[in-house]
C-alpha cells in the first residue's frame, strides 16, 4: 500500500470506533450528572475535544483508539465523583507526556490546576521503577511528596486502573513489570487512602499476572468452595436476618468473597494450606437505613460528608453495630481473638468497621463485619469519598481535607484543629527528607538540603571521594546544588580526584561529613610523615649525624616504642605535626649532640626577626608555633592553636575564619608574654582624602610608640583607604593606637584587618 492509502485506512479504523467513542463520552458526562445536576460542563466538552483531537489517529497495543484509554480513565474519575477538574484531567493526562501538547498550552487553555495536575502525573510516570520490592516504601512516599496536588494521585490511579485493566494487551515482560509496580505501589496507596476497592481490584489483577497459577488455584477454589457451601450460606443469611429481626434494627445484609489477593497473601504469610482458611468469604451488615439520616440526600444518594470531619457523632447507627454485634454473639460462639472493634480504633486509613468471627451454624467459623451506610461507603471509596465536588463550600486545596490525608499516613488518630495544619501535602508531609533517583532508578532518601556529594557518598565511598561535578536531570550543577524531590542525579568521577576541604561546610549526612574528614586525617597523616621525616633529617645534618644510617635504624623503631609509638611512621607522623619535636628524637637516638644543639638552639632564636615565643600551647613552651598570616594574632587576643598538615602548630584568632568549623585539630592557646616581642598586625583607615591626613596618621602611630613596617594608601572620590602594617606588642596597645588614630578629623573607622 502507499502511503495515502495507509492513511486512509487508519482514518477508516479510526472512524469505525466514532460511536463508540461517542457514546463512552456521553457516559461520562451522564456519571457527572449522576452527583452534579448544575454544573456548567464546558470545561469537560473542551477538554474532552482537545484530547480527541490531538489523540486522532493514535492507537493502543490493544488496537482501540488511543481516545478510549483517555475516556475510560476520566470515567473512572467521574465514578469516584470527583471534581470537573479532576474529571477533564483525566482526557488531557497523557498529552504531555507524548509531547501531543505543552505544560503551556494547558495552561492557556485549561488554567493552572489543570496544568499542574497533568504536570504531576507526567512526572510520576517517568519515575523508572526499578527493584521495586526493596524501596517501596521510598517510593510510596515519594509519589506523595511530589505530588503538589492530591488529584494527581486519583488521577494517576484511575490511569493506572484502566491500564491493569488492558494489561493483556502488552508483552509479557511489560505485563509483569507493570503488575509488580502496581502491586507494591499503587494498590498500596490505593490502600493507604483508604480505597479499598481501587485497591483490590489493582492487586487482584495484578496477581493474574505476577503469578498466574496462584491466581487461577485460588479463585476456581473460592469459587468451589462457595458453591459447595451454598446452603450454608444460605442458612448463615437467614440466621443473620432473624437476628436482626429480634432486636429490631434495620440493616442490610450481604455476602462477599474475600479478594483473591488477601487471601493469596494469607496463604502465603502463614504459610497454611487453603483448607484452612476459613474467612475466604465474609458477611456484611450495613445497619440503619440511609433515608432516615438528614445528612442523605436521595437526589443523588450521597452523604453529604464534606463536614464530616466528627464523623463519627454525626452517625446515629454506631450503637446499632455493637446491639447487632452483641446478638450475634449470644447466638454463635465468637472466636477468641478474632473481634476487632475498628469503630473504637479505626484503622490508620480511616477505616471503620466492627469484626468478629463465629462458630457458624454447620460448626464452621465465618466472619462478619458490620457498620453503617457511612463507614461503609468511606470504606469502599476512602479519599475519594472526601473529594465529592462541591458546588459550594470547600475547595478542594482546603486544608483539612490534606490533614485528614495527613492523618492517614502518618498514623495519627485525632487532630485538635485542622486549619492549623498543612495547606499542602507536598510542602510538611515529608519536610525533613527529599527523595532523588540514582540514574538506575533506584531512590535515595536523604535529609533535606542534601547536595550532589552526599548522595555520592550515600551510593559509595570512593564515588564520593573522586566526585568532580554533578549532573541533575541531564543539567550539569554544582556540587552545592541542594536537591529536590525527584531529582535524577548523576555524578561525575574521576580516577584519583580526592574530596575538597571545603565540601565539609556544605554536606548535610554524617556519612558524607566522616568520609570526607577521614579523606583529610588520612591525607595530612601522608604529608606529616614526609615532613616529619624531613625535620628529623635536617636536624640530624645540622648535628652532624648520619641521616641515611639512623633514619633506618632499629634504634629509631625502639625511640617510636620509648613513646608508646607503633611504629616508625607514627613517629614521623607525630613529629610532622609537631607533637614532637624533632631535637627531641634525635636527643634521644644520640644524646652525646644534646648540649651542643641546645646552644645552637639559644643562637638561633636570639637572631630570628619572627616572633615566635610568648605563647603556650596546650600547657608547653611549642617549638614549631608560628602566627597566623590570616588573622596575625597579637597578644591579648584570644587564640587557638591549630595542628597544621605537617607544619606543627599555627596560633590563630580563635574567631579566625580559615579554621571555622574545625574541632579535633584545635588545641588550647594562651600568651606567656614575659617575652617582649613584636607581632605585625595590620589596620585598615578609612578617611578623607585630604593634604596631609597621612603624614597625621603616620605621626599619630608613632607618638604611640609603634613602629610602622608598611603603608599603602588607596583613593578613590575623595575617599582614601589607608593600610598600615603596625609592630606592637599586645592587644592593649593596638586598641590605643586605633583608638587615638580614630579620634583624628576626618577618620571615619579604624578597623583591624583579618
Ligand atoms: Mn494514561
Amino acid at each position: 500500500m502507499n502511503d495515502t492509502k495507509v492513511m486512509d485506512s487508519i482514518k477508516a479504523k479510526y472512524d469505525s470506533y466514532m460511536e463508540l467513542i461517542q457514546n463512552l463520552f456521553q457516559e461520562v458526562i451522564n456519571s457527572i450528572r449522576s452527583y452534579d445536576r448544575s454544573s456548567d460542563l464546558s470545561m469537560i466538552f473542551k477538554s474532552f475535544y482537545f484530547a480527541e483531537e490531538r489523540h486522532r489517529y493514535q492507537f493502543r497495543k490493544s488496537g482501540d483508539p488511543f481516545i478510549i484509554h483517555c475516556l475510560e480513565t476520566a470515567k473512572i474519575l467521574a465514578s469516584w465523583r470527583l471534581d470537573l477538574t479532576t474529571v477533564a484531567c483525566g482526557f488531557l493526562h497523557d498529552l504531555v507526556e507524548d509531547g501531543r501538547a505543552s505544560s503551556e498550552e494547558l495552561e492557556k487553555l485549561f488554567g493552572k490546576d489543570i496544568a499542574s495536575i497533568v504536570d504531576g502525573v507526567t512526572k510520576i510516570k517517568k519515575m523508572h521503577f526499578s527493584r521495586i520490592a526493596n524501596q517501596a516504601e521510598n517510593l510510596r512516599k515519594m509519589i506523595i511528596a511530589v505530588s503538589k496536588d492530591l488529584r494527581v494521585i486519583l488521577v494517576r490511579l484511575a490511569d493506572r486502573l484502566h491500564n491493569m485493566r488492558t494489561l493483556q494487551y502488552l508483552e509479557v515482560e511489560s505485563q509483569i513489570s507493570n503488575a509488580n509496580e502496581t502491586l507494591e505501589l499503587y494498590a498500596q496507596i490505593a490502600h493507604r487512602l483508604g480505597m479499598s476497592k481501587v485497591s483490590s481490584e489493582l492487586s487482584e489483577l495484578s496477581l493474574k499476572y505476577v503469578d498466574p497459577q496462584a491466581y487461577e488455584e485460588i479463585s476456581r477454589l473460592v469459587e468451589n468452595e462457595i458453591r459447595e457451601r451454598g446452603k450454608y450460606i444460605d442458612e448463615l443469611y437467614e440466621g443473620i436476618k432473624e437476628i436482626l429481626k429480634s432486636c429490631n434494627i434495620k440493616a442490610v445484609v450481604n455476602s462477599r468473597r474475600k479478594d483473591i489477593y488477601s487471601i493469596y497473601q494469607k496463604m502465603k504469610k502463614r504459610e497454611i494450606q487453603f483448607e484452612n482458611i476459613y474467612d475466604l468469604f465474609a458477611f456484611r451488615v450495613i445497619v440503619g437505613s440511609p433515608e432516615e439520616d438528614e445528612e442523605y440526600n436521595p437526589e443523588n444518594g450521597e452523604y453529604d460528608i464534606s463536614k464530616d470531619y466528627k464523623e463519627l457523632e454525626s452517625d446515629k447507627f454506631v450503637s446499632d453495630c455493637y446491639v447487632v454485634l452483641g446478638a450475634i454473639h449470644s447466638k454463635w460462639t465468637p472466636i477468641p481473638g478474632r473481634i476487632k472493634d475498628y469503630i473504637a480504633m479505626p484503622k490508620s486509613n480511616g477505616y471503620r468497621s466492627l469484626h468478629t468471627t463465629v462458630i457458624g451454624p454447620l460448626g464452621k467459623p465465618v466472619e462478619i463485619q458490620i457498620r453503617t451506610y457511612k463507614m461503609h461507603k468511606r470504606a469502599e471509596e476512602g479519599i475519594a469519598a472526601h473529594w465529592r465536588y462541591k458546588t459550594e463550600g470547600l475547595a478542594p486545596t482546603d486544608s483539612w481535607q490534606f490533614s485528614w490525608l495527613r492523618r492517614i499516613l502518618e498514623d495519627i488518630q485525632e487532630f485538635e484543629d485542622p486549619k492549623q495544619l498543612i495547606e499542602s501535602v507536598r510542602t510538611d508531609l515529608f519536610a525533613d527528607e527529599v527523595y532523588v533517583f540514582t540514574p538506575k532508578g533506584d531512590v535515595k532518601v536523604l535529609p533535606k538540603g542534601s547536595t550532589p556529594i552526599d548522595f555520592a557518598y550515600s551510593i559509595h565511598t570512593e564515588i564520593g571521594d573522586q566526585c568532580v561535578g554533578a549532573k541533575v536531570n541531564d543539567i550539569s550543577v554544582p556540587l552545592k546544588y541542594e536537591l529536590k524531590n525527584g531529582d535524577r542525579v548523576e555524578i561525575l568521577t574521576r580516577p584519583g580526584a580526592h574530596p575538597s576541604r571545603d565540601w565539609i561546610k556544605y554536606v548535610k549526612t554524617s556519612r558524607a561529613k566522616s568520609k570526607i574528614r577521614q579523606w583529610i586525617r588520612q591525607q595530612e597523616r601522608a604529608e606529616s610523615i614526609k615532613v616529619g621525616q624531613e625535620l628529623l633529617k635536617s636536624e640530624l645534618h645540622a648535628r652532624q649525624l648520619s641521616g641515611k644510617v639512623l633514619l633506618k635504624s632499629d634504634e629509631l623503631l625502639e625511640v617510636a616504642k620509648k613513646l608508646n609509638l607503633l611504629s616508625v611512621e607514627d613517629l614521623f607522623a607525630h613529629i610532622g605535626y609537631g607533637k614532637i619535636t624533632a631535637k627531641h628524637i634525635v636527643n634521644l637516638l644520640a644524646p652525646e649532640t644534646a648540649e651542643k644543639e641546645e646552644r645552637t638552639a639559644e643562637h638561633e632564636r636570639s637572631k630570628k626577626q619572627q616572633p615566635s615565643g610568648g605563647i603556650r600551647v596546650g600547657g608547653i613552651d611549642h617549638p614549631f608555633v608560628r602566627f597566623a598570616k590570616c588573622c596575625r594574632p597579637i597578644p591579648g587576643d584570644d587564640v587557638v592553636g591549630f595542628v597544621t598538615r605537617g607544619r606543627g602548630v599555627t596560633i590563630h584568632l580563635s574567631n579566625c575564619k580559615e579554621i571555622s568549623g574545625e574541632t579535633e585539630r584545635i588545641l588550647k592557646a594562651e600568651w606567656d608574654t614575659k617575652q617582649d616581642e613584636l607581632y605585625p598586625v595590620q589596620i585598615a583607615i578609612e578617611s578623607d582624602d585630604k593634604k596631609g591626613m597621612l603624614a597625621e596618621l603616620a605621626s599619630v602611630i608613632a607618638n604611640n610608640g609603634i613602629n610602622i613596617s608598611n603603608v599603602n594608601v588607596k583613593t578613590n572620590n575623595q575617599q582614601a583607604k589607608s593600610f598600615f602594617t603596625l609592630e606592637v606588642s599586645n592587644l592593649e596597645q593596638l586598641q590605643k593606637v586605633m583608638k587615638s588614630l580614630s579620634n583624628i578629623k576626618g577618620v571615619r573607622r579604624v578597623v583591624r584587618r583579618p
